[in-house]
Formats: structure tokens, sequence, C-alpha cells
């Protein structure tokens, strides 16, 4: 690809359609259900037997014929859960039963023990009617064998890590998770905790990175910060190529004289674009070298973010076949005016449902690319198209929920 053609602004679909053309599927492997939440799953899950597998009683009671005339009934034993009576009830008997246990042969009621007069040997029945089938959950009543519980690609939570252990699945077999690394690349960058000397800052992008990626759902396989020196990078690129599916950089991809992380992509990787059509975050390098990704994020914190999450996110989630790889997306209507833009702008916002059900979006103050404090509190990016006049309050635009809206008392 020529220079020019290289540096060409993509629009950022054609970006993202680029990323997804070179993404390689994780494979499946087997985790253990203590350990799996937040992972994507890779098989379906499909029920093995109805659930549940016996008639059960749904409350503490006694089992009974529900249609036998009279409310006097011979107690003729105890059924808890987890085992199996050897009784059959018949009219004129009962068997005392609790929540969960499966309903003796020959029953087909359960009164509620607050229905009740019990005594040692018999119970007197106080309800008027009983009908059948009262307070048993039928064989197969929450599943049917065969049934899909679970699909492919869903999203391990915590309901989701009960189903499968429910349908008895452990381990369950999930979506490798992508190995990521992360270099931060900068003369001036200091360790956090360390102190900054003069003309120095603190990595920040670092750390940004690292919670983006674990919240994606992906491994940190190394992380780590390097100066402007060009062999030191190239070696620390090379290893980090070798290592893993995804390598993140921050940093370097300018125009100036110690941007490095451009030429070296060129030199080790197969660069696929440089440059995209949105605010901020206009410099993007995205490069494949054998099976890994190479993603070179600018340096500004919130550049570095907003590409994260506008690109690498859904790529992360793609790669381990997740059903939603993407935020939601809704309209919003501004609450104050917005500048002209030049480029498709991903502003950071608060969205709220306001009094009359509506989305609302205030922003987060200035807008500026190295400061990372507009992304504290921000709830969404605001896609601002551009255009030649001001957005005015009462304009409707769309919102990527990074988190679910605050409620009209937040507006
Ligand atoms: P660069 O893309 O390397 O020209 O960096 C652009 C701006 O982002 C400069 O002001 C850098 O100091 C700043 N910057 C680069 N890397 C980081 C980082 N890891 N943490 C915080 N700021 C950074
Ligand atoms: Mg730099």
């Amino acid at each position: 690809m020529s220079e020019s053609e290289l540096d060409r602004l993509r629009h950022p679909d054609e970006a993202r359609a680029t990323i997804f053309r070179h993404l390689r599927p994780m494979p499946v492997e087997r985790a253990p259900l203590a350990e799996a939440v937040g992972r994507i799953l890779a098989e379906d899950l499909a029920a093995t037997e109805d659930h549940p597998p016996f008639p059960a009683a749904t409350m503490d009671g006694f089992a009974v014929v529900a249609d036998d005339g009279s409310p006097w009934r011979e107690v003729i034993g105890e059924q808890t859960a987890g085992f199996v009576l050897d009784a059959e009830v018949t009219p004129g008997t009962a068997v005392r039963i609790t929540t969960g246990a499966p309903v003796p042969r020959g029953a087909d009621a359960v009164v509620k023990v607050e229905a009740t007069e019990p005594a040692e040997d018999h119970v007197i029945i106080l309800q008027e009617d009983v009908a059948e089938g009262e307070n048993i959950r039928r064989v197969g009543a929450d599943l049917r064998r065969g049934d899909v519980v679970l699909r492919r690609g869903a999203r391990l939570g915590p309901a989701e890590l009960g189903l499968a252990a429910g349908l008895g699945v452990s381990p369950v077999p999930v979506a490798r998770r992508p190995r990521v690394s992360i270099l931060s690349t900068g003369d001036e960058l200091v360790e956090p905790g360390q102190p900054v000397g003069p003309g120095q800052i603190h990595d920040a992008n670092r750390f940004s990175l690292i919670g983006a990626v674990r919240e994606a759902g992906a491994e940190i396989v190394w992380s780590g910060k390097a100066p402007d020196d060009r062999d030191a990078l190239r070696q620390l690129l090379i290893e980090r190529i070798a290592a893993s599916d995804v390598i993140l950089t921050s940093g370097g991809v300018s125009m100036g004289e110690l941007d490095l992380i451009k030429p070296l992509l060129g030199e080790l990787a197969t660069v696929h674009f440089r440059r995209v059509f949105m605010k901020p975050g206009k410099p993007f390098n995205f490069a494949t070298a054998g099976d890994a990704l190479l993603f070179g994020l600018p340096g500004n914190p919130v550049s570095a973010l907003v590409g994260f999450e506008v690109f690498i996110r859904p790529a992360l989630l793609a790669s381990m076949a997740a059903t939603r790889i993407d935020r939601p997306r809704a309209p919003a209507t501004l609450l104050q005016e917005a500048a002209p833009t030049d480029r498709i702008e991903f502003q950071r916002g608060v969205v709220s449902v306001s009094a009359d059900g509506r989305l609302v979006a205030r922003t987060t103050g200035v807008q500026a690319s190295s400061r990372l404090a507009s992304f504290h509190g921000a709830n969404a990016l605001l896609i601002i198209p551009p255009r030649e006049t001001t957005y005015q309050a009462g304009e409707v635009v769309q919102a990527m929920l990074l988190a679910p809206p605050l409620g009209p008392e937040h507006g």
C-alpha cells in the first residue's frame, strides 16, 4: 500500500471492517465454573434431562389426594428433599413434605402447612377446595430435555453460571481470552508511585488500557513502558508479537522525529491503515504480524481510550465470538450546545432519563484529548457528526452507552 493510501482518512465503519477482516477466532477451552464469570460461552448448552426431573413440592405442607372428601388424614410418613420415600398416598392419608422434595406416589396435591392443623399422627386440612396439581412443580416445568438454555456467545454472568451449574455442566466451554500486551511509549513517562522530574509525566495510558482490556474480558499477558529508543522498542515489539494475540501501544504515532512506533510497525508488520476520520483519535495505526493484531494508539490519554472503545473492545469481543460486541446506542437530546466539528466526534457525556422518560445528554466539560478527567463520570460517548454550525440544545444525537443511563434524579 502506498504511503498516501495508508494515510487516507478512513471512516470509522471502514476502519472497523478492516480490523474485523483480520480477527482470529479464539479457540475453545474449558474453565472451572467458579472461575468463569465474564467469560464468553463457546458452545450451546442444552438440558440433558427435564427440570425438575421429578414432581416437586413448591411449599412446605402435606402431600395428599386432592379430591378425597374428608379433612382428616392419617400422616404416613415424611418426605424431605434429597431422597425418595417409599410410600404411597391414598385417600385418607397424607405425607408431610418440604419444599423441593419429590411428591410421593399417589399424591396429586400439596396443601401448604398454613392451611392445615397438624398433629402427631394426623393432619386436618382447613382449606376448602384442594385442586389437583396444587403446589406441585410438574416434571419439566422449568426446562424440557433438549431445550437450549444458553447460547454460544453469551457472556457468563451470575444467572448464566447458575444455569450452567443447574445443567450439571462443569467445566464450562468458553472462548480463550485474547492475550494482550500493552506498551506505553515516551521518554517523558514515569511509573506511578515514583516522583516526576522536570518535563516528565506519569504513565496514565497503560493503566486505563489495562482496565479497559480486563473489562472487555481479555487477558493481559504483559504490560510495560519504554523510552523513545528505536532499538529498545524494536526488540520489545518483536518479543510481544511472538507472545500475544493483540498488542496495544500508545504514543509515537504522530509526525515527530521521535514518533517511532509508526515506522516500526511498517518494518515489523503489515500496516492496514494509519488514520481515522474521528476526533479524538485520528492517528490510529492498525497492523498485523503473523497471528498478532497490533493497534498503535495515540499518546493523548483520551484519544487512546476512545480508540479502544470504538475499535478494540468490539474486536476483542468479536474474536471470542461474543453475541453482544457493541455498546448499545440510543438517541439522546442535548441539554447544551456543542461546537461545530470537522470529523466524527466522540464527546464524553452523561446520559440520563428525564422526568418525561426521554434520554438527555450533557458533556463532561472541556473535551481536550489530553484531559482524561473528561472520561471520569461519563457513561456515554456522544457521537457528533461533522457539521459547520453549532449543535443547539434540544438537538438529538446518538449516544454510545458505556454504562446504563442515570435516573431522572441525577439529570
Ligand atoms: P505522542 O502520541 O507520543 O506524541 O503523545 C501525545 C501526548 O500524549 C503527549 O503530550 C504525551 O506526553 C502524552 N502521552 C503519551 N503517552 C502517554 C501516557 N502513557 N500517559 C499519559 N500521557 C501520555
Ligand atoms: Mg511520544
